[in-house]
């Protein structure tokens, strides 16, 4: 075998593990030379699409904590790259209440927006997608009826459904919102670097997927815009986890972007970081999900099943 066909060869397996597409097609995309051993993960490739993915991955995150079903990290069993087109296949069960969470309301009660500000959901084609109404990034959706289509926001009390309201722009608040996450707050963090590396990882949902791989549960959050933690009970271990990603190419630079950090943080084998921007890898070793007693996890699969009906 040529090393051109070996390179081609490792590429497409390697993308193959990380997206959830089938091996022929990656190494159709390697043909094309669209893939490299280097670089098996096609990039998000202008500011606004890399932009909008990451807050998709941020905002559930944030939603999602310790209800992910079935190890399916953020809700997403796998996606489909067709050159930077990203299309998200949702669990099925998750699939309409990570629609409503994603889109944006105002809530009294809570004082401020939840949701992506400028995020709307289109369906044309017998299609659904996400839209960002600021730019042409868009994400496909695949996991639920097409008939019924996506759970949207109850009009409740307190709550004001933007994306409806105001379907085809941004609103007052919306733009008043996304101030700190694109100027990286008063402390000028970098921003660009984070998009790049939360988009990255909603682009390779199957090596996440591999932190529930032993019981299913994964518990996700946020301190601040520019984090994302992923803890899980036990068996794959972080730094293994972390050392998946990197081969997957998650901290490639791109020249455009500064990836000058702000503030200096030590290295650390079980945290992938890019500019100021973090992802937090952590096996618990916990054992109330090991042993005879399956009470524990049984439990909570039960217990996260209810609250998506
Ligand atoms: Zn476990």
């Amino acid at each position: 075998m040529s090393k051109k066909q070996s390179n081609r060869k490792r590429a497409a397996s390697l993308c193959s593990r990380a997206t959830g597409m089938t091996y022929s097609r990656c190494l159709e995309s390697a043909m094309n030379g669209h893939i490299t051993p280097l670089r098996p993960v096609p990039d998000a490739n202008s500011p606004e699409q890399r932009r909008f993915e990451a807050r998709i991955a941020h905002t559930l995150a944030y939603t999602l904590r310790d209800r992910q079903l079935d190890s399916a990290v953020l809700g997403v069993q796998g996606v489909r790259l067709q050159g930077e087109q990203l299309t998200l296949r949702l669990h099925p069960i998750m699939a309409r209440r990570i629609v409503a969470d994603l889109l944006p309301v105002f809530d009294v009660a809570y004082g401020g927006l939840r949701g992506v500000p400028g995020l709307r959901i289109r369906y044309r084609a017998g299609e659904w997608s996400l839209v960002d109404v600021r730019s042409s990034a868009r994400v496909h959706l695949e996991g639920f009826d097409l008939r019924p289509g996506p759970k949207l926001p109850a009009v409740e009390r307190g709550l004001t459904p933007v994306w409806r309201d105001v379907p085809d722009r941004l609103s007052r608040i919306e733009r008043d919102e996304i101030v700190s996450w694109e100027t990286g707050s008063e402390c000028r963090r970098t921003t660009d670097a984070r998009d790049l590396l939360f988009s990255r990882i909603l682009r390779r949902p199957l090596l996440v997927n591999r932190a529930g791989t032993s019981h299913g549960w994964v518990n996700t959050y946020s301190h601040h815009d520019h984090d994302i933690v992923f803890e899980w009970c036990c068996g794959a271990e972080a730094e293994e986890l972390a050392d998946a990603l990197r081969v997957s190419g998650i901290e490639n630079r791109i020249e455009t972007i500064d990836f000058r950090a702000s503030f200096d943080c030590e290295p650390h084998a079980e945290r992938i970081d890019m500019g100021d921007a973090s992802i937090v890898l952590r096996c618990l070793n916990a054992s109330w999900c090991r042993g005879d007693d399956w009470a524990g996890p049984a439990a909570i699969a039960r217990s996260n099943l209810r609250r998506y009906q």
